[in-house]
């Protein structure tokens, strides 16, 4: 392997702090919506637990397990969502996909989550970096599931 550059090295470090501390991690017991996704191709399992009002994401937490970058990914995303509205949420989904599915280049609105964008060119853990956010993406549909329930 070729020496890796400053940037790679910071990246590295990023996802690393993240995956051995991972943040907004355990229960959250006032969830009101619920979503579990796993990645059986590396074993990366989540379980998505967010509280919303319907317009935006007042809280959300994530317990899970698998490899750095499917734990990381979760906890730069729950870092970047929290307290946006889900329209927010799904805007910043779309530059993270871009940018890991298609390999665009890291829009400042995603932050520390650039920090991903190497995974790009290991076809193998795409889906471990989309993991959370498949998961925040069906927790919106979810809402809106919510939000169309007769009220009782
Ligand atoms: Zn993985």
């Amino acid at each position: 392997m070729k020496g890796m550059s400053l940037l790679d090295e910071l990246y590295k470090e990023i996802i690393l702090r993240h995956y051995k501390s991972p943040h907004n991690y355990g229960p959250l017991d006032s969830a009101n919506v619920r979503v579990k996704g796993d990645n059986p191709t590396c074993g990366d399992q989540i379980e998505l637990m967010v509280l919303t009002d319907g317009e935006r994401i007042t809280d959300l937490r994530f317990q899970g397990q698998g490899c750095a970058i499917s734990q990381a990914s979760a906890s730069l995303m729950t870092d970047l969502v929290k307290g946006k509205s889900w329209a927010e949420a799904l805007a910043l989904e779309q530059q993270f996909k871009a940018m890991i599915v298609d390999g665009a280049a890291p829009t400042p609105e995603l932050g520390d989550l650039a920090a991903l964008s190497g995974v790009h060119k290991l076809a193998a853990r795409v889906k471990c970096a989309t993991l959370a956010w498949n998961a925040l993406e069906q927790a919106a549909h979810q809402t809106g599931v919510l939000l169309r329930e007769p009220k009782h």
